[in-house]
């Protein structure tokens, strides 16, 4: 049977990706050894590390006055680094509230200087949704303003920019790679792996040069220190060099799937099929407001909650794994990500339309 896994994170990585590395597991390119088994400074694993950076340079289209580093601590990791990091002159910086993530995010770093949340969400009727940009009050003076474009446990996606000259530090984590983004306007962006990049253990910070040198506060932790980790080519300590090789395959079937451009389009039609689907449907809704909806998570409440479990029971019996919604959400969520093929979307449909008809 063939299985389609919609996890929200580690989530889903291609096939090809997971034969390739099957494939390849104990005796890398005839090293005699697991790539997991090299060192991270040798020549061989030094050659994975820079074409893995420099295909994710080619997909991204990432400016040569960026940095690209190789992190530890996953995105939460990055809540503690950005304010360590950023915060300079005033100590102030701007965080845009849009779901839960964002929240968490404002919360770390409210720890290391004067963090001004701005709640972004509204209502429109019945929908969840967000402020237009015009009316995000942000301050000029602030070192930077943060955002979350997606927002995995809330199912919120938003494109729009904030309008500020301050520099834009974005978490990418569950949106990164899935369609094309100008880098240049970001001053920096950071996503955990686990999503659409490869293996969880890997964060990926891509940075403005200018910002490295930053920091008011000089006592970052050395494994945080963005300007270290770039000196160091990202090997001040052991990367996680296994996550780092996986994510280099990831980018590789990036290029061969056309690149960013054919993702936007296979995520878009994605997205739309099976949203579609929910609003006609008078036994599922999804709450947020079309205008917002996420490409990536998608989440869904059932005419009856008292259903949810069985819901999710019968799903992993036909092959659709990892269901359940968020606890702070509910319902179900069924997350997308570049490896969701099309025939995974259409199953889920199909089981939707099957569990409706025995139970609606
Ligand atoms: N930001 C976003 C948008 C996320 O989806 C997640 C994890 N799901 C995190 C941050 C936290 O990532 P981690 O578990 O790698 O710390």
């Amino acid at each position: 049977m063939t299985t389609y896994n919609f996890c929200a994170g580690p989530a889903m990585l291609p096939a090809e990706v997971m034969q390739q590395a099957q494939a390849e597991f104990i005796n890398w390119q005839q090293h005699g050894c697991s790539v997991m088994e090299l060192s991270h400074r040798s020549k061989a694993f030094m050659a994975v590390a820079e074409q893995a950076e420099q295909d994710l340079r080619d997909l991204l289209c990432i400016p040569d006055h960026y940095k690209v580093l190789f992190m530890h601590g996953g995105g939460r990791g990055q809540f503690s680094a950005v304010p360590l990091n950023l915060l300079s002159q005033t100590g102030e910086a701007d965080y845009l509230v849009s779901g839960s993530w964002s929240q968490a995010a404002a919360e770390e770093a409210a720890k290391f200087g004067r963090i001004r949340s701005l709640d972004i969400r509204q209502r429109v009727g019945e929908l969840r949704s967000l402020q237009h940009p015009s009316e995000w009050a942000l301050n000029p003076k602030a070192d930077y303003v943060h955002f979350c474009p997606n927002e995995t446990v809330d199912g919120l996606e938003f494109t729009d920019l904030p309008d500020t000259e301050v520099p834009l530090v974005a978490d990418l984590s569950s949106t990164i790679l899935s369609r094309p983004i100008d880098v240049s306007r970001f001053g920096l962006i950071y996503a955990g792996a686990q999503k659409n990049i490869g293996p969880s253990g890997l964060t990926l910070v891509i940075v403005r040069e200018d910002l490295l040198e930053r920091a008011a506060n000089k006592a970052i932790p050395a494994i945080m220190d963005y300007a270290l980790t770039a000196k160091n080519d990202s090997m001040f300590n052991t990367p996680p060099t296994f996550a780092w090789y996986l994510a280099g395959l990831v980018f590789q079937w990036l290029k061969q799937q056309g690149g960013l451009d054919a993702m936007a389009k296979h995520n878009q039609t994605k997205a739309e099929r099976l949203y579609q689907y929910i609003d006609r449907s008078a036994f599922y809704r999804n709450d947020v407001d079309p205008a917002v909806r996420s490409w990536m998570n998608v989440p869904f409440m059932l005419a009856d909650d008292a259903l949810n479990d069985r819901f999710v029971k019968e799903a992993e019996v036909a092959g659709l794994l990892a269901l359940k919604g968020h606890r702070l959400v509910g319902g179900m969520r069924a997350s997308i990500y570049n490896a969701m093929p099309l025939a995974g979307v259409d199953a889920l449909i199909a089981f939707m339309q099957d569990f409706e008809r025995s139970h609606g």
